[in-house]
């Protein structure tokens, strides 16, 4: 059994790991692993927080033990499934360490990198984000919407959010406070991230393969991120419509102008057209809808906004004693 030294228990760690995690039972036992030999090599106490998003198989049994045997390991359980970026920011608003590193719990993010994450935050950087030169055995279609994604969102959000980076990254205390000082509700947390400013590096690595399980980011739920980045860090969607509608306009005078010379200079000219009227009225239907649906996505956000919800609901709490709590419920 693991015991730390002692008086760790009441001690303040200097740097905390966050992790979520969703139906892990396959990699906790490998993750504890890995990471607690990187933590016994750190040179300075370090807290592992484990957030249960609302996982309905044995993590949070597996949770509980590694709690009961190693006080360094403390954790929240979410009352039902959040999501990632919402069990993320839950993670850090109990932080308690001078630093934080956020990593996913299948391993895909090496825990062995964060000692050059240190390297690099010792020299005066206060955000150092990993970024993936390669993705080892995810599949082409992951792959290529997310090499789509990623750099539209640079070419549309109003901020410089790199490329390629996932929420594995290194935060000085600093700028988790200011995180987690944030009002929003629509949390996705790479783009606030980039928001925020101050000293900011990138750490190239390749991800790995997942250790263990399925992934658990189904389309739908990497859908939502995305369209969550777009629409959070981006108000070029919503202006599409206007675009669309000038051209529309643009094509209709062109055609009236058209149709009437056709009248005056060819009066014998029979104006069938059926087809196209069809055409067009599909398109300029969709466009309506797509519009409309555009103006949703944000109406939407203000309206979870205006609620005022608390962000995630708390079923268990454990070894967070000192801690000054969250900042964001309620
Ligand atoms: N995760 C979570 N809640 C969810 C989905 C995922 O906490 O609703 C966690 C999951 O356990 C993992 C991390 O988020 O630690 C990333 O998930 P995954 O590996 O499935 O996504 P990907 O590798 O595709 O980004
Ligand atoms: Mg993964």
């Amino acid at each position: 059994m693991h015991r730390s030294p002692v008086g760790l228990e009441f001690m303040t760690p200097t740097y905390s790991l966050v992790i979520p995690i969703y139906n892990e039972e396959a990699t906790i036992a490998e993750l504890y692993r890995r990471v607690s030999i990187l933590m016994d090599r750190l040179d300075a106490p370090t807290e592992l927080i484990l957030i249960n998003d609302g996982s309905r198989d044995r993590s949070l049994c597996l949770i509980r033990e590694l709690h009961d045997k190693d006080p360094r390991v403390c954790y929240l359980s979410l009352a039902r499934n959040f999501g990632h970026q919402i069990a993320v920011t839950a993670g850090l608003n109990f932080v308690r360490g001078k630093v934080v590193i956020i990593l996913d719990a299948d391993l895909q993010d090496p825990p062995e990198l964060i000692p050059d994450m240190l390297e690099l935050w010792r020299q005066g950087y206060q955000v150092i984000y990993a970024q993936r030169t390669q993705r080892k055995k995810e599949g082409w279609f992951k792959r290529l919407t997310a090499y789509v994604f990623y750099r539209l969102l640079k070419r549309l959000a109003d901020i410089d959010i790199p490329t390629d980076t996932g929420d594995f990254c290194l935060m000085d205390r600093q700028v988790v406070d200011v995180l987690n000082a944030m009002p929003e509700r629509n949390r996705y947390i790479r783009g606030l991230r980039s928001w925020v400013g101050f000293r900011q590096t990138s750490l190239k690595f390749e991800r790995d393969p997942r250790f263990a399980g399925e992934v658990k980011y189904t389309f739908r739920k990497s859908f939502s991120l995305a369209i969550n980045g777009l629409v959070s860090f981006s108000k070029v969607p919503l202006q599409i419509s206007t675009y669309i509608g000038l051209f529309s306009a643009f094509i209709a005078l062109i055609m009236a102008v058209l149709v009437l010379c056709w009248r005056i200079f060819v009066p014998s000219s029979p104006l069938t057209g059926i087809t196209i009227v069809i055409m067009a009225m599909f398109f300029l239907g969709a466009v309506q809808l797509v519009s409309i649906g555009i103006l949703g996505e944000y109406i939407g956000r203000i309206y979870e906004e205006v609620k005022n919800r608390p962000l995630y609901t708390l079923g268990e709490v454990a070894g967070f004693e000192g801690c000054k709590g969250p900042r964001l419920l309620g």
